[in-house]
């Protein structure tokens, strides 16, 4: 696709999802970390159930870096992989404390020198606890929908964001975090996409292929 049609994708995909936004919850910088860490192979929904019982009690850096590692477990067990999870929030912790006076850094490279967090947790951090998106998160739903539009043949997470980084000014990294992946929970789903509904199908490889 052209500049011109990129962009007239982007807003036609924000006409779509007015209210698309992060559908963790969370109050500080740190609750996010902790979130996001906690969502990777897990539902945001099943990590909002869990996090305000446990940030209710536990909320700083010094709370999870002095835990007993076997109540962290127990804690977030529902999320899923809890004994990664859990020895990489404490060890986080840690270095936040150590490092980094308490506070979440603020740069891709220091995010992502901490245990358990990945470009993917670096990018939603950079843009939801500081509201300075450095890329985009690329997740299943993003994924799937690259690949579909045509916006990436690559099938790691890492070459397809800098495909779409590539294709779109700055000043639309922010609306591309969250349009690309509310259009996959509700139209370009994984299985049977609602083609005949969706608003992006003139700009889409797959659906000009006639592959659905
Ligand atoms: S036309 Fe179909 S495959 Fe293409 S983006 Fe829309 S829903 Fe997805």
């Amino acid at each position: 696709m052209n500049e011109k049609d990129n962009i007239a994708l982007v807003e036609t995909l924000k006409k779509m999802y007015p209210d698309a936004k992060c559908s963790l919850d969370f109050t500080t910088p740190f609750e996010m970390l902790i979130a996001v860490i906690l969502s990777a192979q897990c539902t945001d929904e099943r990590v909002n159930k869990t996090t305000p019982a446990i940030f209710a009690k536990y909320n700083t850096p010094e709370d999870f870096a002095n835990m007993d590692l076997a109540l962290l477990e127990s804690l977030i067990h529902s999320c899923g992989f809890y004994k990664n999870k859990a020895k990489n929030i404490k060890a986080t912790s840690q270095i936040l404390v150590e490092k980094y006076h308490s506070q979440v850094p603020n740069t891709m490279e220091e995010l992502m020198s901490l245990p358990g967090v990945g470009r993917k947790t670096a990018n939603v951090v950079m843009l939801e606890a500081f509201n300075s998106p450095q890329g985009v998160a690329v997740d299943t739903h993003c994924k799937r929908i690259a690949n579909r539009i045509g916006l990436s043949n690559q099938k790691e997470p890492e070459k397809i964001e800098q495909d779409i980084l590539k294709q779109f000014p700055k000043k639309y990294y922010y609306d591309l975090n969250h349009i690309l992946i509310w259009h996959g929970r509700k139209i370009c789903t994984a299985r049977n996409p609602k083609c005949e509904d969706c608003s992006i199908s003139m700009y889409c490889k797959e659906f000009k292929n006639k592959k659905f």
